[in-house]
């Protein structure tokens, strides 16, 4: 892992369907009116993008699995996953589980991992990073430091 590599894994988002047009009169740019709803400036009809989607359907079944969501509302489980990773969503408490910590399955609310094993991850890694930091001291040259040097010049 470099800082490119970083970089590019931080762009790296799943795109979510978003109304452009109004799906009954065909209108363009409907407008925005907060929780994943849009209005179309025509004809008034009401939209949803992915997360409006997911969250209504939320609403009225209160403990719905990520698969059982994902089935209904017909946006992929990943889409779903990434609003609770953000934690745009998130599961109610005491209904059905949604989501569990990557690493050990335990039941989460939001997130990617439990309490506990977000602190063993967080620890990792700041391992990590201090032995990269070792990494790029070995591997430091002259040459290096030039080629860098000028990459950041030419941008
Ligand atoms: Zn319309
Ligand atoms: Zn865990």
């Amino acid at each position: 892992m470099n800082e490119s590599d970083n970089l590019r894994n931080s762009l790296i988002r799943i795109s979510i369907h978003v109304p452009k047009v109004c799906e009954k009169c065909g209108a363009p740019s409907p407008e925005y009116k907060g929780v994943g709803e849009y209005k179309c400036t025509e004809c008034g009809f009401v939209m949803y993008d992915d997360f409006g989607i997911v969250r209504n359907y939320l609403e009225e079944h209160r403990g719905a699995t990520q698969s059982e969501v994902s089935r209904a509302t017909g946006v992929p489980m990943e889409t779903i996953r990434q609003f609770l990773r953000e934690e745009r969503l998130e599961v109610a408490a005491g209904s059905g589980v949604m989501l569990s910590c990557e690493l050990c399955r335990a039941p989460i609310r939001s997130g990617r991992y439990c309490e506990a094993c977000a602190k063993k991850v967080a620890m990792q890694e700041a391992a990590a990073k201090s032995a990269q930091k070792k990494n790029s001291v070995s591997g430091f040259g002259l040459g290096k430091a030039g080629e860098s040097g000028a990459r950041r010049f030419r941008r």
